[in-house]
C-alpha cells in the first residue's frame, strides 16, 4: 500500500492511496468514521438549588432548556484527544471509577443573562486540555438564570454513539483515467461545456484533461461525445480518499490510528484463525 498525500490540513485530508484491493479502502473508511476513538462528555452533574455570586446576588439554576439537551448539547463538543495519554475508562487501572488517566472534567459557571459557549467549559487540573473549539453556543441564560455543572470526558468510539465519532464526511472514488483517442476526436467541444468539474480543454489540435483526478466518473463526455472518442475507467487498485475530523483529533493523527486498529484487527483474525486449524 502506498500513500500519496494531495491535500493534509489539521482537520481535513485528501490522499492518493494505491496497491490496494476496494474492500481495504472500504475497510479504512469503516475504520474511520467508528472505531478511532476520542474524548467526549458522558456524564454531566448539574448543580441544583440557588446559585449565589460574589456580591451575594441569588440565581437560580436553570435555563431555557432542559439539563438533558444540555448535557447531549456538551456530548457533542470536540474534546481534544491525546491518545497516548488516556485509557478507555473501563480498561483503566482505576476499574472504572475515573482518574486523571481515563478522564478529563470539566467545570461551568455562568450566570445569565448571557451565552453560555463551549470556551466556558474549564478542565480542573490541565489547563491544555481546554476546548479548542470555544464558540460553539450551548444555551442562552435568562436574568437570574446560572448553571454550574461539572462535565466528565472519557474515551469513547463512533461505534457507541456518534459523539465519539471522529471524522466525518468520509468517502473515497476509484482513480479515474480519462483516455481521449485523439483519430476519433473532432474537436467538437461538446464534451467540454458538459463535463461537470470542467477538467476537459480543446488546446490547440487536441482535447486535453486538465485535472484528471477532479474527474466524478459521471461519464456525461462519454454520453456525448458523437464519435467514441473518450474513455473514462476507475482504477480498482488506486483511490482518492478524503476525509475530514472534529478537531479532538488532527487528520494525519486519525488516519494513523485508524491503520493501527486495522493492523491490530487482522492479527486478531490471524491468531483466531491459526486457532481454529490446530
Ligand atoms: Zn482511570
Amino acid at each position: 500500500m502506498n500513500v500519496e498525500i494531495r491535500e493534509l490540513t489539521e482537520k481535513s485530508a485528501r490522499l492518493v492511496i494505491s496497491g490496494v484491493t476496494p474492500p481495504l479502502v472500504n475497510a479504512i473508511r469503516r475504520t474511520l468514521l467508528s472505531d478511532v476513538p476520542k474524548m467526549a462528555i458522558e456524564d454531566v452533574e448539574f448543580h441544583m438549588g440557588s446559585i449565589m455570586d460574589e456580591e451575594g446576588n441569588e440565581y437560580e439554576s436553570a435555563a431555557p432548556l432542559f439539563d438533558e439537551i444540555i448535557a447531549h448539547r456538551l456530548g457533542l463538543i470536540p474534546i481534544p484527544t491525546d491518545l497516548e495519554r488516556f485509557l478507555p475508562r473501563d480498561k483503566c487501572t482505576c476499574g472504572g471509577e475515573g482518574c486523571p488517566n481515563c478522564t478529563i472534567i470539566y467545570s461551568l459557571n455562568k450566570r445569565g443573562p448571557c451565552t453560555v459557549y463551549s470556551g466556558d467549559l474549564e478542565p480542573v487540573g490541565d489547563k491544555t486540555l481546554a476546548v479548542k473549539d470555544d464558540l460553539i453556543p450551548i444555551v442562552k441564560l435568562n436574568k437570574d438564570q446560572a448553571l454550574l455543572i461539572y462535565a466528565i470526558a472519557e474515551l469513547g468510539t463512533g461505534r457507541r454513539h456518534a459523539k465519539w465519532q471522529v471524522c466525518s464526511a468520509v468517502g473515497y472514488k476509484y482513480y479515474p483515467r480519462v483516455t481521449v483517442d485523439a483519430d476519433k476526436c473532432t474537436l467538437c467541444g461538446d464534451c467540454v461545456s458538459l463535463c461537470p468539474p470542467k477538467i476537459l480543454e480543446v488546446k490547440g489540435k487536441s482535447l486535453k484533461v486538465t485535472e484528471p483526478e477532479a474527474c466524478t466518473l459521471c461519464n456525461s463526455c462519454v454520453e456525448v461525445c458523437p464519435k467514441d472518442a473518450i474513455k473514462v475507467e476507475g482504477d480498482d487498485s488506486r483511490f482518492i480518499l478524503k476525509f475530514e475530523t472534529d478537531g479532538s483529533l488532527s487528520a494525519a493523527e486519525a488516519f494513523r490510528k485508524a491503520l493501527e486498529i486495522l493492523e491490530e484487527s487482522y492479527e486478531d483474525f490471524r491468531t483466531s484463525l491459526a486457532d481454529i486449524e490446530s
